[in-house]
């Protein structure tokens, strides 16, 4: 086989890239480990960016988005049982985010490479991307079988490319095929208890609760469905909470000295998911690109994972196109870089949300003290505040 772009991972990073190939006139073929059905359920992340939600539509796959998203202006913080809107719009000229889930956007996008005839091979496993350093990059996968190192049976075949794109996620292949790469990481002592629930939201904007317990989060994924997560110790096993522990506990995190009340339901989904810090530089290697969750992992506090996968792969699609146009690679040269500018505004935002509203195990009275005390300068000040929305409502692309 032989294409212009390989691309590994039909992640939101792989697929939005050979959609904006596509549309490009630029040929690609993604390659998926796992089957459409597991991909188009896989419960991650819901909130897109103003800059997303423009790059999504510009792309044709805005449609359903529009129809059925949920525009937001704001954010709600909770502390000291005490309640405060962060308005976004008011704050950065007009910006806002939309509630649209990750499941959806891969949906909508799946349903677009198949309908344009692109080619999206489920069930076939990179296996390793080889010559990354010549210009003749190939990637060695396997179609059927079974998947995960050892895996055996099905047919062993090469992709032979101009590029090779790993948008295949932090567990994937490709970032093993970049020497000489340097890695910054950090991890937490907690994780997030997250539950699906099919009761309607119980507040119409998210709310992010700091509270002497742990930090809870509620958020939504459509009018009768609500997202609500818990922090939790990191090596929680999820099935050991009750669901009505998990209202009880959300109901404490959440309490507020006015009349609100948290509406239950029955969960339908529970799963404990790690928080993680994680930059790999460089995120090229010849003509190997990393981009997404391969390159890089933020906590899930500032909502900036799935967003920041859309942000490289728009940099990069640009990129391709204007070599394509040209004959120049200096795009192509200036893709880490560029990349890596956003990625650690995007880590220094995500790691000071995490910071601002856990509880760690071993904080002292006087670093509790100093949470409070950020949080009662982001709710005085406008300028602290105006950072919080702009940073939440997105960097800029390129
Ligand atoms: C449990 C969880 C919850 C999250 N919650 C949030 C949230 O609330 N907010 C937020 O902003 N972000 C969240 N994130 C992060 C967000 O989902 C990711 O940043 C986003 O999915 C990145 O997209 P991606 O395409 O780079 O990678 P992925 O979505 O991970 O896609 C990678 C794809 O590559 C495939 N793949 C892997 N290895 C191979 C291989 N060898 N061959 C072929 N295919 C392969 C995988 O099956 C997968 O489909 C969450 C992540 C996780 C894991």
């Amino acid at each position: 086989m032989r294409t212009t772009v390989g691309i590994i991972g039909a992640g939101p990073a792989g697929l939005l890239l050979a959609r904006l190939l596509h549309n490009a006139g630029i040929d690609s073929v993604v390659l998926e480990s796992r089957d459409r059905a597991y991909v188009e359920r896989r419960q991650r992340a819901g909130i897109l960016e103003q800059g997303t939600v423009d790059v999504l539509r510009a792309a044709g796959a805005g449609e359903r988005m529009d129809r059925e998203g949920l525009r937001h202006d704001g954010i709600e913080l909770r502390f000291s049982r005490r309640r405060h809107r962060v308005d976004f719009p008011a704050l950065t000229g007009g910006r806002s985010v939309m509630v649209y889930a990750q499941t959806e956007v891969c949906k909508d996008l799946i349903a677009l490479q198949l309908e344009s005839g692109g080619p999206l091979l489920f069930e076939t496993e990179a296996l390793a991307v080889e010559d990354a350093g010549t210009d003749r990059p190939r990637v060695r996968f396997r179609r059927g079988g079974e998947s995960g190192e050892g895996g055996e049976g099905g047919t062993e075949e090469v992709l032979e490319c101009d590029y090779v794109v790993g948008c295949d996620g932090f567990w994937g292949v490709a970032r093993a095929a970049v020497p000489d790469g340097r890695t910054f990481e950090r991890t937490y002592p907690f994780g997030w208890l997250g539950i699906l629930a099919d009761v309607a939201p119980s507040h119409d904007e998210l709310v992010y609760a700091r509270h002497d317990r742990g930090f809870a989060l509620l958020s939504m994924r459509s009018p009768s469905v609500s997202r609500l997560y818990l922090q939790v110790p990191a090596d929680t096993d999820a099935e050991s909470w009750s669901d009505e522990e998990i209202w009880d506990e959300l109901e404490r995190r959440l309490e507020t000295d006015d009349d609100w009340t948290l509406r239950r339901g029955p969960i339908t989904q529970k799963s404990v998911t790690p928080m993680r810090s994680y930059v790999h530089e460089p995120m090229r290697h010849g003509r190997l690109f990393l981009a997404g969750d391969a390159a890089h992992i933020v906590p899930p506090t500032g909502a900036k994972g799935l967003n920041l996968a859309v942000g490289d792969v728009v940099t990069l699609a640009r990129a391709l196109v204007h070599r394509a146009a040209t004959g120049s690679d200096e795009l192509l040269d200036t893709y880490s870089a560029t990349c890596l500018r956003r990625v650690w505004q995007a880590e220094r935002f995500s790691y000071d949300m995490t910071t601002l509203l856990h509880g760690a195990p071993d904080a002292t009275p006087f670093e509790e003290r100093l949470q409070l005390a950020r949080l009662d300068r982001i709710t005085s000040s406008r300028a602290a505040e105006t950072d919080l929305a702009e940073a939440y409502t997105g960097f800029p692309v390129g």
